[in-house]
């Protein structure tokens, strides 16, 4: 027989969402009438915007002639999309960025999940803990996170940065040398952000410790407040030091269509192992060239609608209509004594779970009682115990109709 890649078998479990959709199908097995809401796993249901699907439309039709057919395009994107991403979400801002330092793709999660392959596995990595699954289990597959410590619930090479009430879902910096930290602003799970002023400081930390900020900004859409930074780039020095990367999904309704970027500027440098410097850009320039052949052209096209003026204003509307079911949400768990964070600047709400539920208990008596469907926290990390997420993500009347039960739960 063939040797597996040893490292996959240190992964822990099923997955957080197959845990849920089992739990939920063995209900609905036992309860087939049951009306069920999902406030569960964050993905949108709101239709794509019109801007974006006459794009789309007339991009196929490009497809059928000879002079417009697209084969093969360009695997970073086409300059067409990558100009629009640099006039529309970083000029705006003050944020200069060149078309070789944007990369085009069918999503963050592969982003976020391939980046690590450029770096050497030897890395110390740093993740906030609740943490989105993604960084951790990529990491362990490439055999970087060590055993898996049953009674502590976690990796013993992995760096964790505790996330908890008591600081706001804002951790302090590492008390160790680490090379790689993954910050997730607007977070998934928690929905917290940080301010501009909270942010220079893990950009200055990195300057000054020689590491590499993996910035997920995949929620940046949703931010309502005005301190709180859309790029990190928006900080003196984060060029030197981070990675940043975006996704179409939750902003445009993407999730289905698949197309995200990831932005890695020129003068972030690593080193090679006799400690020479390396361009970072180029590195991923060649592991994304090698491994990837490109959005398709229909879809990238769709994706450079929403920065026309029409395009703008429907995904606006779009985040509008989730935002108010986050407020819904907010507003309702607070009325019956909830502690509630976030909502305010992303579309999760992530609540303390009543005296007397843990994650899992709480998950199982609002899918009995009220026939809803959230994420317990501890599915996102240790810390994630004792906290539960619901998302924003409902059609309106969902929401709605949601809220109304919970009010009534006994808890
Ligand atoms: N990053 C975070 C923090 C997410 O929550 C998600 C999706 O839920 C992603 C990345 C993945 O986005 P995409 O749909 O672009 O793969």
């Amino acid at each position: 027989m063939t040797a597996v890649n040893q490292h996959f078998l240190e992964l822990q479990g099923s997955y957080l969402f197959s845990e849920i959709a089992k739990r939920r199908t063995k209900y609905m097995e036992q309860n087939p009438n049951a009306d069920v809401i999902s406030l569960g796993i964050g993905d949108v249901t709101r239709g794509l915007p019109p801007a974006v699907i006459e794009a789309m439309h007339k991009a196929v039709d490009e497809m059928v002639n000879v002079g417009t057919f697209k084969g093969y395009g360009p695997e970073q994107g086409y300059t067409f999309l990558t100009d629009a991403i640099i006039a529309g979400d970083y000029r705006t801002r003050g944020i200069e960025l060149g078309n070789d330092e944007v990369f085009v793709s069918d999503g963050s999660k592969c982003d976020v999940g391939n980046i690590q392959e450029i770096f050497s596995t030897s890395s110390v990595v740093a993740v906030q803990d609740p943490v989105y699954p993604v960084y951790v289990d990529t990491n362990v597959m490439a055999g970087r996170a060590g055993s898996f410590n049953s009674e502590l619930g976690r990796y013993e090479k992995i760096v964790y940065l505790d996330c908890s009430a008591e600081n706001q879902f804002k951790p302090s910096l590492p008390t160790e040398k680490v090379d790689l930290i993954y910050l997730c602003y607007p977070n998934n799970p928690t929905g917290m952000t940080l301010t501009k002023d909270e942010l220079k400081v893990w950009v200055d930390y990195a300057i000054e410790n020689d590491c590499i900020i993996l910035f997920d900004s995949a929620y940046e859409a949703f931010i309502t407040e005005e301190n709180v930074p859309h790029s990190i780039y928006e900080i003196e020095g984060a060029r030197q030091v981070a990675i940043e990367f975006r996704s179409f999904s939750k902003t445009a309704g993407f999730t289905g269509i698949r197309c995200a970027y990831t932005v890695v500027p020129k003068e972030l440098k690593g080193k090679d192992a006799n400690g020479n410097q390396v361009s970072i850009n180029e590195l991923w320039n060649r592991r994304h060239t090698t491994k990837f052949n490109g959005v398709s052209y229909v879809t990238q096209k769709g994706a450079a609608a929403i920065y026309s003026p029409e395009g703008r204003a429907q995904i606006q509307e779009l985040v509008q209509y989730y935002m108010t079911n986050a407020a819904m949400i907010r507003d309702g768990l607070r009325e019956i004594g909830l502690t509630v964070f976030g909502g305010v600047n992303a579309p999760y709400i992530w609540l303390k779970t009543p005296e007397g539920f843990n994650s899992w208990s709480f998950f199982d008596h609002l899918l009995s009682e009220a026939n809803i469907v959230g994420t317990p926290g501890v599915g996102f990390g240790q810390c994630g115990e004792g906290y539960f997420r619901l998302t924003a993500f409902g059609s309106r009347e969902n929401t709605e109709r949601a809220i109304e039960r919970i009010k009534k739960l006994s808890i």
